[in-house]
């Protein structure tokens, strides 16, 4: 199999592999860099040569998978475009709501590329769709040429997979972004048992070790005590999401941290573009079983909008809860402008329940906790620091040793890293090259052509 790895800055960025099976030209996701902005977020095509897709295979839709794909998938008409079934209708929402972010930055940052791609592309891709059920095995032709794909369930967001081809007999595995705990909205990964020949595997958290008594669940009850703490002080709690997944989740959570007790009732404010998704979310259950959200939730928690006076330095003028997008307290989003509220007041609280890259705002105020102000740069506002600021790790991807597990009982004969920052993948390879020996392990350069 030849392979490439299209992201060309290395690290997580812009998700897309090139695969050569047999006649088969294979794309795995097209992604978006979410760090960098105009053409150089794109996976860098251009090393695929002359050649004309056949197949484009979506894992999931978060944007470092999904941010280029009308882009891609136009290039290719012919190419069909295979992905799960929620996919279907989460995919185009995420890609109009990236449209629109690309023509704000478009003014803001003068970035002439931008948008690259337009809403009708948007509506073009739909038409290449080819949906497939989780762990149902499809063949595709090209000639006389044949190939067998199935999408296992990977956890992590709905509708993600890990992607299984079958070609004449050999069996390769892009593992996709995994999450093996299941969420209170959705059950874990079930990834191909093996023995595989090839495995693709992410190593987002390979630099992060947990202690074996921090469990999900267990992190999930601090959560739910220091939300009550900063209730009972007479502060409000803010919880920047992200808005595919996690915001979902956390309304579940805190629906039945408040039904049993826990939690009181209060005045309760969710906003962004997770609160438009839960729309989908109560669509993709009422049609299948994929997922476990139901929208009426919103009422017994009596969800509010934010209130549009909010004001930088001005407390909010509702205790509560404020559970908003976006999850890294990004410029503009809901959750950036609640926390130029919020922190100047002791009472009040800060629960960041996801990954933040130390660039964003949510990372600098995470990173920065022993100083005693914060500069809200787009607001042009320093803001004393005087909240409590924490942080629970709930991430939505496997751990390390979990990941490594799986790769030892694959047996895999080569294993290919991938989605990882440079320090993630050399724990990966380090441990995998203590368990086992006779497997070939390539951490690939971006744009370099392999024969794995
Ligand atoms: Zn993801
Ligand atoms: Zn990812």
């Amino acid at each position: 199999m030849k392979l490439i790895d299209l992201n060309r800055h290395g690290g997580i960025g812009a998700n897309a592999h090139f695969i050569q099976l047999g006649s088969f030209n294979i794309l795995i996701d097209a992604g978006l860099h979410p760090k960098h902005l105009g053409r150089d977020a794109l996976p860098d095509y251009a090393q695929m040569g002359g050649i004309e897709l056949d197949l484009i295979v979506l894992t999931h839709c978060h944007l470092d998978h999904l941010g280029s794909l009308p882009l891609i998938a136009s290039a290719h008409p012919r190419a069909k475009v295979i992905t799960s079934i929620p996919n279907l209708t989460l995919a185009p929402r995420m890609l109009r709501n990236s449209v629109n972010v690309m023509k704000r930055q478009r003014e803001e940052h003068g970035i002439v590329e931008y948008p690259l791609f337009l809403h009708r592309d948007i509506a073009l891709l739909s038409r290449q769709f080819f949906a497939q059920r989780f762990q149902r095995s499809e063949k595709h032709r090209k000639d006389s040429d044949e190939i067998e794909i199935i999408l296992h369930p990977a956890g992590h967001v709905v509708g993600a997979a890990a992607v299984e081809f079958i070609y004449k007999k050999r069996r390769i595995v892009f593992s996709g972004d995994v999450l093996f705990d299941a969420q209170r909205t959705l059950p874990g990964a079930q990834l191909p048992k093996g023995p595989i020949d090839t495995l693709i595997l992410e190593t987002t958290r390979g630099a992060t070790e947990r202690s074996p008594d921090t469990t999900r669940e267990s992190e999930l009850n601090r959560m739910i005590d220091a939300i009550a703490k900063i209730l009972a002080r007479g502060g409000s709690c803010l919880i920047p999401v992200f808005a595919l997944g996690r915001m979902q989740e956390m309304l579940k959570i805190l629906y039945e941290a408040q039904k049993s007790g826990r939690l009181p009732r209060c005045p309760f404010h969710a906003a962004g573009l997770g609160m438009d998704l839960c729309n989908y979310f109560d669509n993709i259950r009422s049609k299948s079983n994929l997922i476990n959200f139901d929208i009426r939730l919103l009422q017994q928690l009596k969800v509010k909008p934010l209130e549009l006076n909010l004001r930088p330095g001005r407390n909010l003028p509702k205790k509560g809860i404020y559970l908003l997008s976006s999850g890294m307290l990004v410029e503009h989003t809901p959750s950036y402008k609640t926390a130029a509220s919020l922190l100047p007041f002791k009472e009040n609280g800060l629960c960041f329940v996801g990954y933040c890259d130390p660039d964003t705002p949510g990372g600098k105020l995470l990173a920065g906790k022993d100083e005693d102000t914060f500069f809200f740069e787009t607001l042009d506002y320093l803001a004393p620091r005087r909240a409590s600021v924490e942080k629970f790790d709930l991430s939505g991807h496997a751990n390390r040793d979990e990941l490594a597990d799986y790769a030892v009982q694959s047996e895999a004969r080569s294993i290919v890293l991938t989605h990882g920052d440079p320090e993630a993948r050399s724990w990966f390879s380090d441990e995998l090259k203590k368990r086992l020996e006779k497997t070939h392990l390539l951490d690939p350069e971006p744009g370099v052509e392999y024969q794995v």
